[in-house]
């Protein structure tokens, strides 16, 4: 671990251990208490020799995002005992079904736009993150967000949810989309460490076919029109990274038929037994031949698509798929 996190985790610990030893001049024979502040003295003991972070059985260095939220960990994840990997795996089940739970209806939350969305992630738990809702209060409209948490596990899929519920509470506040995203980083950043952040497109679509769209850092959102399919390439840094950042809204307007099409790395970064990567300009050629179908048949086609792609090869990654498309 690089010092800054290793004097991080030490101010932890011992804010930790000031903590138990209050808790156990109220309790003094609590045995668990007790056992806690052995395990903060060997961790804080670790440190001092320079070992800390290490896995006891095989001296490789522990999972980074692990032990960031547990600074007691003391074996890799391929050294757990049966215990800790069963409750490893209930609280992985557990964040899966909670994150299952946060996944938009399957239906429009707008009238005049038909929707249809894939999430699929690698594990029980993703990074990934698609959200679609229609706000009480101003019914002719939609937001919609599609992104990414960087890394893996257990950890990006928790700053997801994070990131869920802001969006989820700052659409009630009627903020314009680009003051949105701006307190939607300020707020992620605050709770974020270093080197985590999210790639997303996010935007309103209002009845009328009007769309404000956003792109942090992520793939260029597609839309897809009869004879062209154009790129909205991202114009700023991740969400996460900077908490001054500015964003800028696009607008555009799509007519009946035409659909937005937004997607994570599982799809681009796909390769095929050869190694050859799916890729944008791949993508985006298949997108020309479904212009104008329903958003299920999009969604659908290009799933079929990248499976005949990939044949036996591996899933790279988490894969999401957003399609919003104008109803005709
Ligand atoms: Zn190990």
């Amino acid at each position: 671990m690089a010092p800054p996190e290793i004097d991080f985790l030490r101010d932890q610990l011992i804010d930790r251990r000031r903590r138990l030893q209050t808790a156990l001049q109220a309790t003094p024979d609590n045995s668990s208490l007790t056992e806690l502040l052995a395990e903060v003295d060997g961790a804080l003991a670790r440190m001092q020799q320079g070992r800390y972070g290490l896995c006891e059985i095989c001296q490789e260095p522990i999972e980074r995002d692990r032990l960031l939220s547990d600074p007691l960990l003391r074996y890799c994840l391929d050294h757990l005992s049966p215990s800790e990997r069963q409750a490893l795996e209930r609280d992985l089940e557990l964040a899966a079904q909670i994150q299952s739970q946060l996944l938009p209806p399957r239906e429009s939350p707008l009238e005049g736009w038909e929707v249809a969305y894939n999430y699929q992630p690698m594990g029980l738990v993703s990074g990934d993150y698609c959200d679609l809702m229609a706000d009480p209060q101003q019914p002719d409209r939609m937001f919609f967000v599609l992104g990414d948490v960087a890394g893996k596990g257990v950890a990006s899929s928790m700053l997801m949810t994070h990131l869920h519920a802001i969006f989820r509470s700052l659409v009630r506040v009627h903020l314009p989309l680009e003051d949105m995203v701006a307190m939607a980083n300020r707020i992620f950043c605050e709770s974020a460490l270093a080197g985590q952040y999210a790639t997303l497109v996010c935007g309103r679509a209002t009845r009328t076919g009007e769309i404000e769209l956003h792109n942090a850092g992520h793939w260029p959102a597609l839309v897809v029109r009869r004879g062209s399919v154009e790129r909205i390439d991202s114009t700023n840094v991740p969400l996460g990274m900077f908490p001054a950042g500015q964003f800028v809204a696009r607008r555009i307007q799509l007519h009946a038929g035409e659909s937005l099409f937004l997607y994570t790395d599982g799809l681009v970064e796909t390769r095929n037994p050869a190694g050859t990567e799916f890729g944008l300009p791949r993508l985006m050629e298949m997108l020309g031949t479904l212009a104008g179908a329903p958003a299920e048949d999009v969604l659908a086609g290009c799933l079929r698509t990248l499976a005949e792609f990939r044949q036996d090869a591996r899933r790279p990654d988490d894969l999401t798929l957003l399609v919003l498309r104008r109803a005709e």
